[in-house]
């Protein structure tokens, strides 16, 4: 007797944690979550061999071969490359470092994500790791992310953040603790681009036209700002917008599209979107020589947003020498 309430008691309970996981949401299958490990610092010794100092973005067949190698899954690859992807975060205010690999679902490849913060300025112009990883993505023309390995719970601006991206809500997290949680199981009765009638989400939408003034089309900072705008996703301001900076003695232009929310807080600007994409490509603030920010507004006239006021402050906090030029686009 006492056998089969055990045998009872045991299916019980296996059933009501296997349903407990299938609510949370898996990865793949219950037994990956399960196999799930912490980042271990051997193996991190021997990832500093193959994934350089630097790198932002791993490609899915560097992936596979560095999985092959360490016979682990890629999820767990993704976590084991947290440490790494670390290396790159700048948090002068906390000292707290937060890493984050997403894997774009098109291509396989994993992207680094890094919190950034900005001393001598408003503590809501950081930016997040999982923001990070979204505007590199952004800028890789990835339209999906399939699932993220992060060194922290994401906080809640986070998950607003990421789920504006199309298929966002059936993103797998996989926590420190290894569990693998869907982003709909961690922001439970969501808004998102849907209540405000918005069908494509971030990430996943088309271009738009714009165009500026031809006594300025022939200045390549500004061109390249206009095309960022035009890549940009403002869906609900219609502040299209787009940053370009040049790097001192260089020939090199950096750029960044405003990247909104239907919550608009979480928003990034494109300045922001810009300096992620210069520290992934391994600049300094200290490099900005020039800065271009082109925006459109509501074509209506009608109450719409601005970046110029933010970049500026922002700008004159991280770089005070650089050139700014600040651009209104109309629509086409
Ligand atoms: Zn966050």
């Amino acid at each position: 007797m006492l056998k089969v309430v055990l045998f009872l008691l045991l299916v019980t309970f296996s059933h009501v944690y296997a349903a407990d996981k299938i609510e949370r949401g898996t990865c793949n299958t219950v037994m990956e979550s399960l196999a799930l490990t912490p980042p271990n610092p051997e193996i991190t010794k021997q990832l500093e061999k193959f994934v350089p100092a630097g790198t932002s973005v791993v490609s899915k067949a560097a992936a596979d071969k560095l999985a092959k190698m360490l016979n682990i899954s890629t999820s767990q690859l993704m976590i084991e490359l947290i440490p790494l992807a670390k290396k790159m975060a700048s948090p002068p205010i906390s000292e707290y470092y937060v890493g984050v690999v997403g894997r774009a679902k098109e291509t396989g490849d994993l992207i680094f994500g890094v919190n950034l913060e900005f001393p001598n300025h408003t503590l809501n112009q950081t930016v997040h790791g999982e923001q990070f990883m979204l505007a590199r993505a952004m800028s890789l023309k990835v339209k999906q992310i399939e699932s993220l390995a992060v060194s922290a719970s994401p906080c809640g601006h986070c998950r607003q953040f990421l789920n504006e991206t199309d298929g966002g809500s059936e993103m797998n997290i996989f926590w420190p603790k290894t569990e693998v949680f869907k982003l709909k199981a961690l922001l439970p009765f969501s808004f998102g681009p849907l209540d405000l009638g918005e069908t494509s989400g971030l990430l996943n939408t088309k271009s738009i036209k714009l165009k500026i003034s031809k006594s300025l089309t022939g200045d390549e900072l500004t061109l390249k700002a206009l095309e960022a705008a035009e890549n940009s996703y403002a869906p609900y301001s219609k502040n299209y917008s787009g940053v370009a900076i040049k790097i001192h003695r260089s020939k090199t232009i950096i750029t960044g599209s405003y990247m909104e929310n239907a919550a608009f807080n979480p928003s990034l600007s494109p300045l922001q979107a810009a300096l992620v994409n210069l520290v992934a490509e391994g600049f300094k603030y200290s490099d900005i020589e020039a800065l271009a920010l082109v925006e459109a507004q509501k074509p209506d006239g009608k109450a719409s947003s601005s970046q110029v006021e933010s970049t500026s402050a922002l700008l004159r906090s991280i770089a005070p020498n650089a050139n700014a030029k600040y651009v209104k686009a109309k629509w086409e």
